[in-house]
């Protein structure tokens, strides 16, 4: 079991790697497979010794090896929560030995990673990219599809994982589009009304709106910090994703401790 997980937190490391180039690629349209990794202050190859995760920042101080500028931590962050959500998942769904889990792990491991590349692509540049949201709409539906197909026989519509997926898409799809027409984009963005299509087909009915109401409650406590630590003015943006990908998250994974407390409160 611990080698299982050990294995997931390395292929998180790598995958969280890939993610810092892919986002860091999007933005200056870059090949994202082909080219090598390059300083983005001297422009010198990275060498492969120097691009190990999380290892090689430690090992070079936070420093580029040749022009000794600081390395941002966005990379070593990064490579270190895919990590430990990968070990997450491999921990919560995986068993070696039923090929199902092995389906239900992979779905979860790409939507993961779609996330936190939209997540910190949207911190960096306050856009979100419609390369990396729109197939994780796709991988979403394909594996619901799946995961309805596997359990066929199992009739009735209402069951099913993509009736529950497309009804929250819809929900919260209209719910940011109608925020975002009616302060014509001062609130919330287009942008984010799309990335709410990915948010409802991951969690379902009526999780999305768990998800939602977790969203604008971490959005609210972050931005009141900001403003008091003086980072922010009360008019100033920040980006939404970031708030939109952490309520997914918990709300993906937490759903039912979070509801059972939540009730819990009011049994006397
Ligand atoms: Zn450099």
């Amino acid at each position: 079991m611990i080698t299982t997980l050990i294995i997931f937190f390395i292929l998180g490391l790598a995958i969280g790697s890939f993610l810092n180039v892919v986002v860091y690629r999007l933005k200056t349209a870059e090949n994202i497979v082909w080219e090598r990794s390059h300083c983005p202050h001297c422009k010198k190859i990275i060498r492969w010794y120097d691009n190990i995760p999380l290892i090689s920042f430690i090992l070079l101080k936070f420093r580029c090896r040749y022009c000794k500028q600081k390395i941002s931590l966005q990379y070593p962050l990064v490579e270190f929560f895919t990590g430990a959500i990968f070990t997450f998942i491999g921990w919560r769904y995986f068993v070696a030995a039923d090929p199902m889990t092995w389906v239900a792990t992979l779905y979860y491991l790409g939507i993961v990673s779609f996330l936190i590349a939209i997540f910190v692509y949207d911190w960096l540049n306050m856009e979100i990219p419609g390369l990396v949201l729109w197939p994780a709409v796709g991988w979403a539906i394909v594996f619901n599809l799946i995961f309805d197909y596997s359990k066929l026989g199992n009739t009735n519509v209402f069951d099913l994982h993509i009736y529950s997926a497309v009804l929250a898409a819809l929900v919260a799809f209209l719910f940011f589009f109608i925020l975002s027409a009616a302060s014509r984009e001062k609130w919330m963005g287009m942008g984010d009304a799309f990335l709410a299509i990915l948010v409802g087909l991951v969690t379902g009915w009526p999780q999305v709106l768990l998800a939602l109401i977790l969203s604008f409650f971490i959005g609210a406590v972050v931005g009141i910090i900001l403003i008091l630590a003086k980072k922010k003015k009360m008019k100033s943006q920040i980006p939404f994703a970031p708030f939109l990908v952490l309520g997914t998250l918990i709300a993906m994974f937490f759903y039912v401790p979070i509801v059972g407390w939540y009730l819990s409160l009011f049994r006397f």
